[in-house]
């Protein structure tokens, strides 16, 4: 790993989202139905270029829900993607073509996070092994009670994908503590993956260093609200069907509020958080690092 790591660029997209009442996910929240955002990162590394960190929704969702027993995620998860927050025409506002996507890094399977797979034809993907493992071979009703739609995933995906877990481990240091350990999945330190598990089996989450120098860290589902991440919240018990494991849901959220509250400098980004998206645009804007299109 290089002393000091090459810095990206990060621009974190809103693509898609349901709606659903908020007590949900956030314990003792609204009764109000809210937004339930599906974000994902494009990351622009200066040597290799453009990477995604997930895909979020995509019209893939809505072909492979169309029949039972795949519908029954459409109906618990009605989506909505608006043509402008298709992923193809932001990246495009941004200068990059699906087809210069050179990696994915995938948090996890579930269809909110991995619908555009199919979209980006000359990417490589990198997820933890756990997280493969436990979905590729489900088929069925018993594929989507875990959000997995096996459609979703191109022919050709095990021959495009890579472990994170095969990457060098590095020593995190004091820095990221709770969290000690990660995986470099570039090889020079910039984008370092780090296990969150519970929501999945294993989940990847991401830190790295944007241009303007903030650290930056990508927690998947790990936390679903800026709110849980500060109060250290849990989602309603309705919700712990949705999660692999829900003892390591909770300890992953109790290091997570623990890294929020020794560094508040950190930019921590939830992947269906509106307030979080809003906070990173804002701080984009000011620092005028980002704004391309
Ligand atoms: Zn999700």
């Amino acid at each position: 790993m290089l002393l000091t790591p090459p810095r990206v660029e990060v621009h974190w997209l809103r693509v898609g989202h349901c709606r659903h009442p908020e007590w949900v996910t956030l314990r003792g929240g609204r009764w109000q139905p809210v937004d339930f955002p599906a974000h994902c990162a494009l990351i622009i590394h200066p040597s290799f270029g453009p990477i995604l960190y997930d895909t979020g929704y995509a019209d893939h969702f809505g072909e492979e829900t169309r029949t039972l027993p795949n519908a029954l995620y459409r109906w618990v998860t009605p989506v909505q993607l608006p043509i402008e927050q298709q992923l193809g025409s932001q990246l495009s506002a941004l200068g990059v073509n699906l087809e210069d996507v050179g990696r994915v890094l995938v948090s996890h399977l579930h269809a909110d996070h991995v619908a555009g797979l199919r979209d980006v034809p000359k990417a490589r993907f990198t997820a933890l092994r756990a997280d493969v493992i436990e979905n590729i071979g489900r088929r069925g009703i018993g594929a989507v009670r875990r959000g997995f739609l096996p459609g979703l995933l191109s022919d050709d995906f095990d021959r495009r994908l890579d472990f994170a877990d095969d990457c060098d481990a590095v020593d995190l240091g004091t820095a990221w503590s709770p969290f000690t350990r990660g995986y470099d999945l570039l090889g020079d330190g910039s984008i370092i993956g780090v296990p969150l598990p519970g929501h999945s089996p294993a989940q990847l989450g991401l830190v790295m260093w944007n241009t303007d120098g903030q650290p930056v860290m990508l927690v998947a589902d790990a936390c679903w609200s800026t709110r849980a991440l500060n109060e250290n919240r849990l989602p309603s018990l309705i919700a712990r069907p949705m999660m692999h494991n829900w003892s390591r849901y909770r300890a992953t959220l109790t290091d997570l509020h623990g890294l929020r509250c020794s560094r508040p400098d950190l930019q921590m980004l939830p992947s269906h958080c509106s307030v979080a998206h809003t906070a990173f645009q804002a701080t984009q804007r000011e620092s005028g690092a980002l704004v391309r299109g």
